[in-house]
Formats: structure tokens, sequence, C-alpha cells
């Protein structure tokens, strides 16, 4: 089944070919239709199957190529100024043959030159929810043209509190329009919202939530606390590596690992929600351009962020949900790429690694880094302890039990 097939208009597939794309990915085969229909639709999908151009294909083509009035006809609601910028990008890319305007409205910068765009007249809105708020107080925008409303990454903007502005936003759109709500997991919660936002929708799932893409091969590396940091330099070192994306579980932390790679002699962007916005948006230029060869990172931060080539995953600390595992090694083997995940792992995360492993359906392989100096790992009852190992919380040492039990033959 090709692009050509499915009824997009001609000045879309003049853009989707310039993009590269040689053929439409499950969710975009199943969706397009569905959206072109007019449908509303419940979409999951994990990140880096497409889901971007399944909306914005059959969008633009309802929009027609012209301007029409140079009031808002589409929003897209996305929980992060990254995704918010990429989505935007997006839509900008597909629809280079036509006349039609892309916004993107997000917090950290100035409103000046938003402001400007806005008044410039815009077809489409690619949106976080607290600055558009924003904009339709002072009267800058209305909402009252909106035809499509799409609600991105839904789980994660209920998660990040924006329920409440979420649903003043819902309500600010006419009731005659075409909703389409895109969530990697639709829990009871999220089902209330897609109730009252959505009317009789279409679902589409492609592949299972909790899967790890094919294309990705995963470990994940034991090791102590405190070496932690050698072992992430000995990888990579290691490794062939052309980006990558080091995942930290605080600010604090990701700060402090760039900083000793720096010092490591490795180019290093850092992408946290503590940056200023032309902190984040120059981090994530370089780290595009190859400025950076390493990008160290938070979960918010990261969420979807789309980077062509990206050839490895680390996880200096394990997430915090299992769901984050799925996200986070779904930055590498985007689209058909194949791409290395490697997680490192303390004897305190064993409790961790289970969860992930049972979310994913799947035991995740356990490595050793050949030649890396493992100092060994002395099972000591807490009581006995007199110092806490550097870095490491006090009585959370419990090496050889926590190995044990990911133990699998190895
Ligand atoms: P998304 O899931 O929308 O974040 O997309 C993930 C990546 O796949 C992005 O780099 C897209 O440009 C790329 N992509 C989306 N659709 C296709 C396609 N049909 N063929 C090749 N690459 C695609």
């Amino acid at each position: 089944m090709s692009f050509a097939s499915l009824n997009l208009s001609p000045a879309v597939l003049r853009g989707v070919e310039a993009a590269g794309y040689a053929e439409p990915t499950p969710i975009q085969l199943r969706a397009i239709p569905v959206i072109l229909g007019g449908g509303d639709l419940i979409g999951s999908a994990q990140t880096g199957t497409g889901k971007t151009a399944a909306f914005a294909l059959p969008i633009l083509t309802r929009l027609g190529a012209h301007v029409r009035g140079g009031r808002p006809r589409v929003l897209v609601l996305e929980p992060t100024r990254e995704l918010a910028a990429q989505v935007e990008t997006a839509f900008r890319d597909f629809a280079r043959f036509s006349d039609l305007r892309a916004v993107a409205v997000f917090g950290g910068v100035g409103y000046g030159n938003q402001r400007a765009a806005l008044r410039e007249g815009v077809d489409i809105i690619v949106a976080t929810p607290g600055r558009l708020m924003d904009y339709l107080k002072d009267g800058t925008l209305t909402l009252r043209d909106i035809s499509v409303l799409v609600l991105d990454e839904v789980d994660r903007m209920l998660d990040m509190g924006f329920l409440p502005v979420v649903k003043d936003i819902i309500g600010r759109c006419p009731k005659n329009r075409q909703t389409l709500f895109f969530s990697a997991t639709v829990p009871p919660e999220i089902q209330a919202v897609a109730s009252f936002a959505l009317r009789d929708p279409a679902r589409v799932e492609v592949g299972a939530n909790r899967s790890v893409n094919r294309t990705i091969t995963h470990a994940i590396y034991p090791v102590a606390h405190d070496q932690k940091f050698d072992l992430l330099l000995a990888l990579l070192a290691k490794v062939d590596f052309d980006s990558v994306l080091v995942f930290s579980r605080t600010k604090h932390g990701a700060d402090k690992i760039a900083r000793r790679l720096k010092v490591a002699n490795h180019q290093v962007a850092v992408l946290h929600a503590n940056r200023s916005q032309n902190q984040r948006l120059e981090a994530l230029a370089g780290f595009r351009s190859g400025k950076y060869e390493i990008m160290v990172a938070t979960d918010i931060a990261a969420r979807g962020i789309d980077v062509a080539g990206v050839t490895h995953v680390i996880n200096f600390d394990i997430p915090a949900n299992p769901e984050d595992y799925v996200h986070r090694i779904g930055r590498t083997g985007r689209a058909q790429a194949v791409g290395d995940a490697f997680t490192l792992v303390t004897p305190e995360n064993a409790g961790d690694v289970r969860a992930i492993e049972r979310f994913i359906g799947q035991k995740i392989p356990e490595l050793k880094l050949e030649g890396f100096e493992y100092r060994p790992l002395v099972a000591r009852p807490a009581a006995t302890v007199p110092q806490r190992a550097q870095g490491s919380p006090a009585g959370t040492l419990r090496p050889q039990r926590g190995f044990r039990r990911f133990g699998r033959g190895r």
C-alpha cells in the first residue's frame, strides 16, 4: 500500500515525498482513512511509529491548499515545548507545497514573536496548554473556528497536571468539530476525558502499547552504584556511536553527568526543565546537527523527542516507571534504523527491572562489559556497614542478592 492510494491531496503527497517517506507505517495506514472521513479517533501507539504524520497528513488534506480567513482551524495540544516545536516543524514540512501556515505556541520564551505570528493569520496552532490559555484569556486568539482538535500524548499531558486547562480549552472549541486523541496508554481516567471530548471514536491501536520496537537491541548492565560513571565512560569508549542519549532521573544528576562527560572530552548537551528555552533549543539543535555527540536528558524533556540517527540510548539511571523505559529506548531505533539501548542497574534497582520486564512482557538480556574492572560486590548487612559507599543511599548496597535475582543463567 502506498501513500498515493490513501486519497491524500497532491500538495500533501509532494510534502510526503520530499520528507523521503517511501510507504506508510501501520498507524498511518489505519488512521489516515478514518481522519480523512471526518471521524473522531483514539489512537494508541508508541512514539516512533509515525503517529505525527498519521494525523498531520489527513488534516492538511482536509484543510485544502489555501488559507481561509486567517483564523486557526486546527489546534494540536502537546505536553512539552519540545514536542510542540517538533510537531509544528512536521506540519510545516508536509505543508510546504501549500499556503497553509502553522505556528507553535509554548511557554519559556517571550510573547512578542508568537503574538505577531498569530496576528499575521494562522491555520494550524501547535501549543502547550498553559501558553495557549494566556492567548485565549488576553484575546489574542479565539478557538471559534477550530474544526479539528488533536490531543497528543494525552497520558503525559494528564501526568503533568494539565487536565483542568485541557478541559477548559476543549470547552472553548466548537462542539461541531473532529477530535483526535493520541495516548500511549488509555487507562480509565483518560477514557473519561475521551468520553466527554470525543464522539463515537474509532480506535486505532498499533502493536502492543508496551512493546519495545523490534529494531532495538537492549540490555541491562549490572554495576555498583559508585562505578556507574566509570562504566558509562567505558561503554562510550567501547561502542561505535554517532549520537547518544543519556538519561538521568533528576535534573541535578543530568547536570552532574554532563559536567563529568565534558571533563572526559565529550561534546555534551543537556536537556531538562530547569534550563531556559534558548538553552533547550540550542541543546536540541546542536545534538541534531552533530555538534554534540551526547545529550544528557531527563524524561519529561525528552519525551517524544525525535532526533534522526540516535545510535544509542543509555539509561544512566533506570526510569522510575516502566512506561518511561519504552519511551526512552524508543528514542533510538526510530522508524527503520537499528539502535542499541543500555541500562545501568545497581543492585537496589532489582525491583525496577522486574517491573519493566513485566510491563514489556519480556526479559531484558543482562550483559557485562568485557575488560571493565568490576569491583566485587560484597553483601553486607546494613547494620554493620560503617560508612555508606560514596554516592549510594545508606543501607541500599545489597549487591549479591540483587544480582542473583536478575541472574538468568549467564
Ligand atoms: P513519530 O512517531 O511521529 O514521532 O515519527 C517517528 C519517526 O518516523 C520520525 O522521524 C518520522 O519522520 C519518521 N516517519 C514517520 N512516518 C514515516 C514513514 N512512513 N516512512 C519513514 N519514516 C517515517
